[in-house]
């Protein structure tokens, strides 16, 4: 089966093998990763190497900070404006380039002023704003965007120029998909379960400096600062969560080498679905203008929910799985992580020239 999930997703296949080889007991200790100590050794040997993969393969710099925690990126939609904006007379920016945009909005509206910066709803979120369109405020506290939106399948091909201001950026479903210069950001975060790893935990890369504002009042789990400290064990991490995304850190470095190099494999693998979009005559007809078009969710109709109907159905029959829009769009979606192989997406591919003949 060809599984295109938007999330939890498919694994790499090296990763899923490794674990199962070493789930019982890990070689030399004896123990499952589930069964050690957060404190001990050996976990935190672990805990440590998943980290410098990480590091390593996005060239994070010392100014910034990586904590693994707990919650989902929807946990960050709040923790975010509670340690940046709460408490401060400043104003937050919001881009709106889709439904997750909007979420992390409607939570940050409860810890302080905001500021819709853009919103692409006109066009039903197809498109991205230029940097003219967006409407900033000038000192914000920080601005944020999505950098890929899953439900819409429209990707942020490089950054907004936001001069001194803080950016955040959601990287949920192309963390690790594409070198990015962190040193750009205030903020990026990412939960695990499309390209890094099973659902359970989140990866926040977050500028030292912007730890420091914290109100005392916050509940102590919402506070960057104490993860930071505590080198993300404040309270017991989810260590089997934190062992799996290092292996599939591993895989990268020793599968690819470079962030580069999957990009180039990402971009190739979204070109032939966009290819078989465009070349159909209009049979299919992708959501996102080409110009911003996702390289993590491809999403495009057929010319009716009947129509859509079948395909899903006939594409199921054959291994090609979760294929689905969201329920909010409708349509087909295709999630093409990292781990989702190139025969997978050419196998679609034919699959779909074969079912508009
Ligand atoms: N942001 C984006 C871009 C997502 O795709 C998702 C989940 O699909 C989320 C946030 C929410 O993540 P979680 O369910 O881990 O809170």
């Amino acid at each position: 089966v060809f599984n295109f999930s938007a999330g939890p997703a498919v694994m790499p296949l090296p990763v899923l093998e490794e674990a199962q080889r070493d789930l019982v007991a890990l070689p030399g200790v004896g123990s499952s990763v589930m069964e050690l100590s957060h404190r001990g050794k050996t976990y935190m040997d672990i805990h440590a190497d998943a980290k410098a993969r990480l590091v390593s393969l996005l060239n994070v710099p010392d100014t910034h900070e990586v904590l693994f925690l707990q919650g989902g990126s929807r946990l960050q939609f709040s923790m975010i404006p509670m340690n940046l904006l709460k408490g401060t007379d400043k104003t937050a920016d919001y881009v709106l380039t889709g439904s997750w945009g909007k979420k992390a909005l409607e939570e940050a509206v409860k810890e302080g002023k905001t500021n819709v910066a853009w919103d692409g709803k006109p066009s039903n979120y197809n498109n991205l704003p230029s940097q003219s369109d967006l409407k900033l405020t000038s000192d914000a506290a920080y601005v944020h965007i999505t950098s890929n939106e899953t439900i819409q399948g429209v990707q942020f091909q490089s950054e907004p120029e936001v001069g001194n201001v803080p950016l955040v950026s959601d990287l949920s479903s192309d963390f690790l998909s594409r070198p990015v210069d962190v040193s750009k950001y205030g903020i990026i975060y990412a939960c695990a379960q499309k390209n890094a790893g099973p659902a359970g935990v989140t990866v926040v890369i977050i500028r030292k400096d912007l730890m420091a504002h914290a109100s005392s009042d916050l509940p102590g789990y919402m506070v960057y600062r104490n993860h930071a400290e505590n080198d993300s064990m404040w309270n017991t991490p989810p260590t089997f969560g934190i062992y799996l995304l290092g292996l599939v850190c591993k895989w990268l470095q020793e599968e690819f080498g470079s962030l580069e190099k999957i990009q180039a494999q990402n971009e190739a693998k979204a070109q032939l679905l966009y290819d078989a979009i465009d070349q159909s005559g209009g049979f299919y007809t992708g959501h996102a203008v080409p110009e911003v078009r996702s390289k993590m969710n491809v999403t495009f109709k057929l010319g009716d929910d009947q129509s859509d109907k079948k395909f899903l159905a006939a594409a199921n029959e054959i291994g090609l799985t979760q294929l689905g829009g969201h329920r909010s769009v409708g349509g087909v979606r295709a999630s093409i992580y990292n781990a989702m192989p190139v025969e997978g997406v050419e196998k679609l591919r034919d699959f779909m020239l074969e079912f508009k003949k």
